[in-house]
């Protein structure tokens, strides 16, 4: 078998379209522009190109962008002032604070400062709750971007086995949550895993967010599973040039139903699905209903 290829890129094409066309319908029925304000902490490169590919998404959704770069020598005192101007305006509907931040910044409490209504990461402890909870929240981009995908090959994932590799707060936890949401029966594995190959192997989901270059096997997938594939992983190629790769083995694609890619897998669907956060948090501010994308 040869799995069919989820193609991130295009998926998270067409959604931006069709976000861009509600920021252009909310515009001329309530003159209302959704605006994101990126707050960039230091000069960490990653970042850096992150940020630069969401202000160009941000411009061509037609949304305001609101770009803030601090100098790595910033004060938590100052940083949490910013983000309370930011909460205050109300120009600004999304508020993201790229993270890493300096070590003498405090994580929790900058996450914590963000008005609920406008964290568009879904950080903040009262959206997390709300996820867990099963009440609306906004929900975190990447997490969300693995749901859309694997929805595209099954638009319902209740009852399925999923297991989820990685427990981050930024990843493995909420997809982990907004599976349970979908009805699948949810595994959260981890460094701690016993037996991590056969508890793979009972996946009809399996979602990779480890970090560890294709760190999942061929004979760890259950034949004509979904898999998606999250890890960002740079490795020396054998031209001498570096590429990047995701955490499953790229020969796991001879035996899952459907697989991302990486790169072109869940990477385009994070900034789309933080345009899409947007956009929600601006419906709700203006007491009208989020459009179902
Ligand atoms: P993390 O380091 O915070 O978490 C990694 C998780 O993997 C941990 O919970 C850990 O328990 C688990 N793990 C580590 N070693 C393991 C092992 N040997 N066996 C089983 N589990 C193990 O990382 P993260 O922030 O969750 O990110 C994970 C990957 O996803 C990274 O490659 C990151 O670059 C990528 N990522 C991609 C996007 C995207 O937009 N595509 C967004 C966020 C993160």
């Amino acid at each position: 078998m040869t799995a069919r290829l989820i193609d991130g890129k295009a998926i998270a094409a067409e959604l931006r379209g069709k976000i861009a066309a509600d920021v252009a319908r909310l515009k001329a029925a309530y003159d209302l522009t959704p605006g994101i304000a990126v707050v960039l902490v230091g000069a960490n490169p990653a970042s850096e190109v992150y940020v630069r590919s969401k202000s160009k998404a941000v411009a061509e959704a037609g949304m305001r962008p609101f770009d803030h770069k601090l100098p790595d020598t910033v004060s938590e005192a100052d940083l949490l002032a910013l983000i309370g101007t930011l909460n205050a305006d109300p120009a600004v509907s999304g508020i993201l604070v790229q993270l890493p931040v300096p070590e003498q910044i405090d994580t929790h409490k900058v996450i914590a400062a963000i008005d609920p209504g406008k964290d568009v990461d879904g950080f903040h402890p009262l959206n997390v709750g709300r996820l867990a909870s099963g009440l609306p929240a906004l929900v975190p981009c990447t997490p969300l971007g693995c749901i859309l995908l694997a929805k595209t090959v099954h638009a319902s994932l209740a009852g399925m086995d999923a297991v989820v590799i990685g427990r981050s707060n930024i990843v493995g936890k909420p997809v982990a949550q907004l599976l349970l949401a979908e009805n699948a029966t949810v595994t959260i594995a981890h460094s701690k895993t016993r037996d991590l190959p056969g508890v793979c192997r009972r996946a009809d989901l399996l979602v990779a967010a480890i970090g560890r270059p294709e760190f999942v096997k061929r004979d760890w997938i259950k034949p004509g599973a979904i898999v998606i594939d999250v890890g960002i992983n740079r490795i020396a190629g054998a031209d001498g040039k570096s590429r990047i790769v995701g955490d499953v083995a790229s020969d796991a694609r001879e035996v899952a139903g459907a697989i991302t890619p990486v790169p072109g897998g869940v990477g385009p669907m994070t900034i789309a699905c933080l345009l899409l956060n947007t956009l929600r948090a601006a419906c709700t501010q203006h007491g009208l209903a989020a459009p179902a994308l």
